[in-house]
């Protein structure tokens, strides 16, 4: 039973909670005036009939808290239960209001406060509906009068007060359809203001070319990469990826075509990340980013160094066995490391780089580890290609 007094994890359902609890106070305070009136003398009702009225109100919102503590409102058509609970709220009002037949003007306003509320929270028609059931509950409540106090009723003064409750009731829902308007236009801007802010952001964080996240975006994560790591003990790896005699394929076809080839081989490096479960990885997905002119770096969270490297053999056997338009053949080389626990970032830059280097100087179309594997498991389709290292420097020899 503890955690039903838990915050809710679920964000809507804790401001539902709030909500509920918030509505709670429409009963204190009508509990208030019971207790005042009856220190005043002025409450002649029996205390048998008080006592149902108020335990019949806590029934119902024990009902509620129930139904939201327990998660059974997701069920509902309307898991706020916000019309629902406003109406049982104006029920139990509506009793008390036949019970204080002699301060009736003075309990009016009680009444129909929760109708303000639902101008907030309800649409249009929800309103509508709320607004005439408060008007009809106090049509019967003035019928009842007549039963209660034979004789005792001015009826003149009974529809003018019916006429001060509609009349408000209308008023109310007058100025809720303005409300209606402005949210509507404030949820309308928000979500302009939301695409704009994406769009912002993937300018801000993507290379305009490649579309890969750009160079600072990789950094920053790199940064908060190794805090991670350092947090969690668990490290991460990165890939430093060069496309090979770049300055050829420009010289020969042309800078244009030399920039399809970026975007080409970053589509497919992408779609390749997108595709692959890393081996070693706690979750899935990592972050490919262009490092500069025809160098792209990747990062992986939570993987080892083998893992990664595996993924980015496949991105070299991918790149260079695969067309891309009049450029036939497009190779890339790549040194991949791990982080060590500890390392400042720019270090374990610098060893991918230097790894790159070794496979750029071992013939190019390599990737190059630096580091430990650790692991001798190497996916079933990379057996054929993969020379795996063990504990030193392990060198990927790709397919002829
Ligand atoms: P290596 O195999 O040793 O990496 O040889 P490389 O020719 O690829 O290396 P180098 O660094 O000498 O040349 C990289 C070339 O990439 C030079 C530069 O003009 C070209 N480059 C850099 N950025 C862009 C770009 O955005 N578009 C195009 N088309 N070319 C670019
Ligand atoms: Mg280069
Ligand atoms: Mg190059």
């Amino acid at each position: 039973m503890k955690h039903w007094f838990k915050p809710d994890e679920n964000p809507k359902q804790a401001l539902r909670l709030r909500r509920f609890l918030m509505g709670l106070s429409y009963y204190g305070i009508w509990l208030a005036i019971i207790g005042l009136m009856t220190i005043q003398g002025s409450m002649h009702v029996s205390p048998v009939f008080l006592s149902i009225a108020i335990t019949g109100a806590v029934i119902s919102n024990l009902v509620f808290f129930t139904l939201l503590r327990s998660g059974m409102n997701l069920q509902l058509q309307d898991p706020s239960m916000t019309f629902s609970q406003l109406v049982v709220g104006l029920s139990w009002a509506m009793i008390l209001l036949v019970m204080t037949y002699e301060v009736r003007d003075l309990l009016l306003l009680a009444y129909i406060s929760p109708v303000f509320f639902g101008m907030f929270r309800l649409d249009r028609k929800g309103f509508i509906q709320l607004g005439v059931f408060s008007w009809v509950g106090y049509l019967a409540v003035t019928g009842i009068d007549y039963q209660l106090h034979p004789g005792q009723v001015d009826t003149a003064y009974q529809l003018l007060r019916l006429f001060v409750v509609g009349a408000m009731l209308f008023s109310t829902g007058y100025f809720s359809l303005h409300v209606a308007q402005l949210k509507g236009r404030l949820r309308q801007q928000t979500r302009e203001l939301e695409a704009m802010v994406a769009e912002v952001t993937e300018l801000a964080e993507r290379d305009d070319l490649t579309k890969a996240y750009n160079r600072r975006f990789i950094m920053d994560s790199l940064e908060m990469e190794k805090t991670r790591a350092n947090r969690s003990g668990i490290p991460f790896s990165i890939c430093i990826l060069d496309l090979d005699n770049f300055k050829l394929i420009n010289d020969r076809f042309g800078h244009l075509a030399g920039d399809r080839v970026l975007t080409a081989f970053a589509e497919r490096a992408r779609a390749e990340l997108r595709g692959l479960d890393v081996m070693g990885r706690a979750e899935k997905g990592a972050w490919f980013g262009r490092y500069g002119g025809e160098e792209f770096i990747i990062l992986f969270p939570n993987t080892s160094l083998l893992g990664a490297r595996n993924c980015v053999e496949r991105i070299r056997h991918i790149t260079a066995n695969s067309a891309f338009e009049e450029v036939l053949r497009v190779t890339v080389s790549g040194g991949v490391t791990e982080y060590r626990i500890g390392e400042d970032v720019e270090e374990t830059l610098r060893r991918a780089d230097q790894a790159m280097y070794d496979a750029k100087n071992g013939g190019r179309n390599l990737i190059e580890c630096a580091g430990e594997l650790g692991s001798t498991h190497v996916p079933s389709d990379f057996g054929s290609q993969v020379v795996v290292g063990l504990f030193g420097k392990g060198k990927a020899v790709p397919a002829k």
